[in-house]
């Protein structure tokens, strides 16, 4: 199949959103910019384009999607009941990063909530995904557009490395703002439960809410043999680039001694190194790549970053890959949840 690329210098074009759309209405498949990562989108309730998306990321089967709506009349056609904390964190974060898991209607193919009795339904901002959906007037089903188990895409080219040959449309909206996932919160429980952190924190919904339960495994990097995330996607490996990685916690003069170590005892790997603003200067090897994520002032910066500095380590085709940790706070548990996941689990902590 030729994949045909799009350019979008205005994100309301009506062309290209009416282009898009159509193409959704059809049953074919359409990658484009949200605020958080690219997303892969069909029609959701069309089954057999639904399909077509495992097929084109070789998503497991029991991983289900998240449907994006226009409008909140739109919402309300697909779930049975939306509580009023729902409600609330409506008002509050939609259009934007927040997906909320809810008890779905008979509509909706089971193929989207992987046989779940409950659907995830997220708003976006990005004003060109809102027009899109809105023109052609059906959910859209959209997992990030990436190969599953890469990291996710945040530029079209990313996009492109992916799916080229392997679906209809990329609209081209240059780089995602957030640049990791959106939060995923379950209403069906009470209190709403937090599954996977992203764009909106903790604290954010700690402020709205007066509870918020997190899912378990989320919380201190136990081995996921042990405690059963409850966001079927959270238990796959992800977001992950080919090198082996690894993740430093600790002190941050400490952890750029030790990488200093590691890199002096590996002079025959191309290492890749992924630090911070504050910390470029602590290294003292030359690694292959030493990358800079952004400012621990500013982990909005690191978020946008993170995908990109994975994937360019691919490019480079580096052996091994190490990544500075951050604390779980705000972005921080965000960003630590996919680097967590980039590297397999596998961490060196209190250095
Ligand atoms: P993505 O592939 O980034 O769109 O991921 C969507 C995330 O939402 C995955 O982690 C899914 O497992 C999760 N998700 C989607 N639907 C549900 C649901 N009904 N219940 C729990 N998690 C869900
Ligand atoms: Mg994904």
């Amino acid at each position: 199949m030729d994949t045909e690329v799009l350019v979008l210098k205005d994100p309301e074009d009506p062309e290209i959103i009416d282009k898009a759309a159509k193409v959704i209405a059809r049953g074919g498949l359409v990658a484009f910019p949200t605020e958080t990562v690219y997303g892969l989108g069909a029609n959701g309730l069309d089954e057999r384009a639904v399909a077509k998306i495992y097929e084109a990321k070789g998503r497991p089967n029991d991983n289900p999607m998240i449907l994006h709506v226009s409008s909140l009349e739109m919402c309300e056609r697909l779930v049975k009941n939306i509580p009023k904390e729902a409600k609330d964190c409506m008002d509050m974060f939609w259009p934007g990063p927040l997906t909320m898991i809810f008890e779905k209607k008979d509509l909706i193919p089971d193929r989207v909530s992987a046989g779940l009795p409950t659907v995830a339904i997220r708003m976006p901002s990005d004003r060109f995904a809102r027009g899109m959906i809105a023109k052609a007037d059906l959910p859209v089903a959209a997992p990030s557009a990436n190969t599953s188990g890469r990291p996710s895409p945040t530029k079209a080219s990313h996009v492109l490395e992916d799916m080229a040959g392997k679906i209809d449309l990329i609209i081209d909206g240059g780089s995602t703002e957030v640049g990791i996932e959106s939060t995923v919160l379950d209403m069906t429980v009470k209190p709403p439960m937090l599954l996977r952190p992203g764009g909106v924190t903790l604290e954010d919904l700690k402020a709205l809410l007066k509870d918020v339960d997190v899912d378990p495994s989320l919380l201190g990097g136990e081995p996921k043999e042990v405690l059963h995330p409850k966001s079927p996607g959270q238990k796959y490996k992800h977001y992950a680039p080919k090198a082996d990685c690894l993740l430093f916690g600790g002190n941050l003069k400490n952890i750029a001694k030790e990488v200093d170590r590691r890199i002096r005892e590996n002079p025959d790997k191309k290492i890749a190194v992924l630090a911070t603003e504050e910390t470029m200067d602590f290294y003292q090897e030359k690694p292959y790549l030493l990358l800079n994520m952004g400012s621990r002032d500013h982990l909005e910066e690191v978020a946008h970053n993170i995908f990109d500095d994975l994937r360019h380590c691919d490019e480079e085709e580096v052996d091994l890959i190490f990544v500075e940790g951050f604390d779980f706070q705000g972005m921080g548990q965000g960003i630590m949840n996919r680097l967590l996941k980039a590297c397999g689990g596998k961490v060196v902590l209190g250095l």
